[in-house]
């Protein structure tokens, strides 16, 4: 075949092949490069490496949401010569610039904290991270940014959206995070036209359909299945490819037994949690605990993470990515579940760390961030907290080998902090099924309302990523069970370029 830079139309993967983090696609259009994602590899070396692409030739790029893995790099970008322009859902927009504003803050605040302090049980000194950008940088992303009018940066839902004579793009509900978004892109190039459907990270589909009374509260709208069904080729993520998420109410379950024993035993509900949806659905989950009063009469929920904060304030200009029910719960400006009388919010660490440290009678939850339990408040919370049995640690999803949250996972005895090593007394719980990605079955679901293999329909191509291996090709082994065609299926390859 004769393909010449002028006519070739491909897809290549950069990061998140094979494997959850880096999301960073790489669109050849003939001549032209459209960047999908800028994701962060989450301090794994690559990172640090340059770019595997000239940033220079990037015409646009498009972002499917505000996480760090799929934007995490859009300031290396800017400094690696971009020079295009970028586009993405008005709320995306805003968590871009507050994730950029933080991670140029959190690199001073890491060099202020960790001054002066060793590796415990080591000779070695922590050593202090280098200041890469600043607030410059930021706003100069920042103003790469292309707007549907005037009034704010980013686009709304459902309109489409020209990036050049050959390309445009639509951006679709994914049900993730607030303003996430499914990418449909249709490309109209010398007589050929085709669409191409990203649907990286996928939200869930299942919450509404468990039966216990306050699992019915997504945040998010669920995933648009309105799709069209012409559309070609699909992206799809294999984050749980190989598993089926436990329902909703099962977490609640968990949660909710926590709060009951932390106060039987007068002890302290400690929940490290990501400051993106995961605070805000957990801070959801102890309002509605409230409205129900299934909450002890005096038991606080204090929240300690000022970037969870922020994300909150976002959460609220955002009533358009809103599921209806948790529209109507938003509505309230003074009973809301950001702002409801038991939520108490810390704006300065000490204040955590006292109630952390109190040998008060009542009990009370803290919701501190990072999940990983590595940096953030949390870290001061659990040195404070995990020697006494009568506290109850929750883990609220994945944690990542090598993280503190790993070893509180596996209950190892002493767990290092900055300070030293502290033994873990805290009786440790894991909340399962909340994750905001959806699971094989749910992906299957959504493909089929595209495409029905029972009906003779079959895309000319499925491209699976963002999942660790053997979780994609647990997916793929589902697709060709469900009757995809085997050879439309590919289990992305990192820097291969596929040919569309
Ligand atoms: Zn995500």
């Amino acid at each position: 075949m004769n393909m010449t830079p002028n006519n070739i139309i491909g897809i290549t993967e950069y990061g998140a092949a094979q494997k959850v983090p880096g999301s960073n696609i790489l669109l050849r259009i003939g001549n032209k490069y459209y960047l999908i994602d800028i994701g962060s590899h989450y301090n794994n070396r690559l990172d640090k490496e340059p770019l595997p692409f000239d940033a220079r030739t990037i015409d646009c790029l498009t972002e499917s949401h505000g996480h760090g893995d799929h934007m995490g790099l859009s300031l290396k970008l800017l400094k690696s010569g971009f020079k295009g322009r970028t586009f993405a859902t008005y709320c995306t927009a805003d968590l871009t610039l507050l994730q950029n504003n933080q991670a140029v803050k959190s690199v001073f605040v890491y060099n202020k904290m960790v001054k002066g302090k060793k590796i415990p049980g080591t000779n070695q000194w922590i050593p202090f991270k280098k200041i890469e950008y600043n607030d410059a940088d930021v706003k100069g992303f920042m103003n790469t940014f292309e707007s549907y009018d005037k009034s704010h940066l980013g686009f709304p839902y459902n309109v489409p959206i020209k990036l050049s004579e050959d390309a445009e793009i639509m951006f679709l509900e994914a049900g993730h995070i607030p303003g996430s978004a499914q990418i449909l892109l249709t490309i109209n190039k010398d007589g050929r036209k085709i669409k191409i459907l990203n649907a990286v990270d996928l939200g869930r589909t299942d919450y509404n359909i468990t039966d216990h009374p306050i699992a019915d509260i997504p945040i998010v709208r669920s995933p648009d299945t309105k799709l069209p069904k012409d559309i070609d080729y699909v992206v799809i993520e294999a984050t749980y490819g190989d598993r089926t998420h436990k329902p909703l109410a099962d977490s609640l379950g968990t949660l909710e037994e926590a709060i009951k024993d932390a106060y039987k035993q007068k002890g302290k509900l400690i929940i490290p949690a990501f400051s993106i949806m995961r605070t805000q659905m957990l801070e959801y989950f102890f309002f509605k605990f409230n409205e129900l009063g299934r909450l002890p009469k005096d038991f606080m929920v204090y929240l300690s993470s000022p970037s969870a904060v922020d994300v909150n304030k976002m959460i609220l200009e955002h009533p358009e990515d809103m599921d209806t029910n948790a529209r109507k719960d938003f509505k309230n400006k003074l009973k809301n579940p950001f702002n409801f009388e038991k939520l108490i919010i810390h704006n300065k660490w000490t204040e955590t760390d006292e109630i952390a440290r109190s040998a008060s009678a009542l009990s009370s939850a803290i919701i501190a961030s990072s999940g990983m339990c590595d940096y953030g408040r949390i870290v001061s919370v659990l040195e404070n907290t995990i020697s006494d049995p009568k506290n109850i640690i929750l883990l609220t999803g994945y944690v990542s080998p090598g993280t503190r949250g790993y070893l509180l996972q596996n209950k190892e005895k002493k767990i290092p902090f900055p300070d030293g090593l502290v033994d873990l007394k805290a009786d440790v719980r894991k909340m399962g099924g909340m994750s905001g990605h959806a699971d094989c079955k749910e992906m299957l679901a959504h493909l089929k309302h595209i495409k029905d293999p029972a009906k003779r329909e079959q895309f000319k191509g499925i491209f699976i990523k963002h999942g660790e291996k053997e979780a994609c090709y647990a997916l793929k082994r589902e697709l060709i069970k469900a009757g995809y065609d085997v050879a439309s299926i590919h289990v992305m390859e990192r820097g291969k370029e596929y040919a569309l």
